[in-house]
Formats: structure tokens, sequence, C-alpha cells
């Protein structure tokens, strides 16, 4: 079986075990999305979740962030943590976004991560739940568990979306990711992984090869990424 097979066969079981699988963040716009996401750099989406109806009701534009002062802004977003640098991007990204894409928010990765404090991981969810288009998250589940499952061998968060867009299924790529969350909290945990109950066990590489497994076992660097 080649990755591009095995992931189809993975697609089967996930869609069946996770098929409400989706971004935990609330939002209602692209522009709340994308200062959620900033937000839960460090931080929980649920953390992040009990912040954002009240700023998104003080600050409802993106010219409104934009225009922020910002020792308020920080007060709104303080319990996210690194409140300092989170409010001081916010309100640079949204100035551009005012200034530059008259207050939408883009939806190439070149625009996007031409954003100040907007990084691949970030465009790609806004590319993915948003715009509908292929777009492959990589977050610590992501990096873990794919590797785990012999999709790819890299560790580098970008060589890893570069393999997996080669193997998902364009239609799929951010149902995948969203998959692969749930997936790693509910079974595929960094430390220990509930193998005997994974129903994808069978096409796992760890699985078959123990020495694979530690491997990706989930050091402090991993858990920190
Ligand atoms: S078999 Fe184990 S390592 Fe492989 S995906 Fe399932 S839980 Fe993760």
């Amino acid at each position: 079986m080649n990755k591009k097979e095995k992931v189809l066969a993975i697609r089967e079981i996930f869609n069946e075990l996770y098929p409400e699988a989706g971004c935990s963040l609330d939002y209602t716009n692209p522009l709340h999305l994308l200062i959620a996401t900033q937000l839960a750099a460090q931080c929980t989406d649920a953390r992040v979740n009990l912040v954002t109806p009240a700023l998104f009701a003080r600050y409802p534009t993106a010219r409104d962030f934009a225009n922020a002062d910002i020792l308020e802004l920080q007060e709104y977003i303080r319990s996210t943590g690194f409140f300092r640098n989170k409010s001081k991007n916010i309100i640079a990204c949204c100035q551009m976004l005012d200034e530059k894409f008259g207050g939408k928010v883009p939806d190439t990765m070149e625009e996007l991560t031409s954003l100040p404090g907007v990084g691949r991981k970030t465009a790609n969810i806004i590319i993915g739940d948003i715009y509908h288009k292929p777009a492959i998250v990589v977050d610590t589940h992501a990096k873990r568990i794919t590797n785990r499952l012999g999709l790819t061998v890299n560790t580098d968060p970008t060589k890893i979306e570069f393999d997996l867009l080669k193997i998902v299924p364009p239609d799929y790529s951010a149902t995948f990711c969203h998959q692969l969350v749930y997936h790693g909290r509910a079974l595929c945990k960094a430390q220990r992984p509930a193998c005997g109950e994974c129903p994808v066990a069978h096409l796992c590489d760890a699985f078959t090869k123990p020495a694979l497994l530690t491997r990706y076992q989930g050091k402090k660097k991993e858990a920190s990424y």
C-alpha cells in the first residue's frame, strides 16, 4: 500500500470515528478566526473562546483593532498569555489589513504570511477553514501522528506540510488535520498512545515498529512546538 492509498484508508476510518471534527475556536467571520488563531498560540482554544466574545464586541472590525489602545487591548486578552506581543501583532496585523486589504482577510499564503504575527500554520487555518482550499495545518498532533503513521519522515512543519499535500486529497486536507487533532486527544497521545484500541493500528508504522513509537513519544521540544 502506498502513502496515498494509506491516507484513503485512514480517511474511511477517521470519517466514522470523528465525523464532527472541525475548528474548536469560536468565530463568525474570517477576521475573528484570524484573531482567535493568533490568541491560541501557547493557549488552549477553550480559554480563547472565553475571551473572544467581549473582545469582538469591543473591536468588531479590522479598523477597530488597528486603532485600538494597546493597553486596553492587553486587558481584554491578558488571560491568553504573551498578551503584550499578541496585542502588538494584532494591532499591526489589522493596520495592514485595513490599509492594504480594505479590511478583508486575504486568501493566499503569500498575502496572509505578509501580515505581522501570521505564520504558515495560521495562514493554513484561514485558507482551509474559511476559503475551503487545500491546506495542511501542522500542529503538534499532526506532526507526531503523521510521523507515527509513516506518512512523513520529517519533523520540520513546512516539510511535513508539503509531504502531506502530495498524498492527501485536496478536498479532505483541512478535515484530515482536524481529525488528527481529535485522534491525538482521544487515542494517539504523545506519551501513552492507546495503540491497543486504535482503529488505524493496522495502517500505522509505529504500531508494527515499536522503535518508531519511542522516537515520536513527544519530548518536551515537541510539546512546545
Ligand atoms: S496505532 Fe498507536 S501510534 Fe499508531 S495511530 Fe494508533 S494510537 Fe497512534
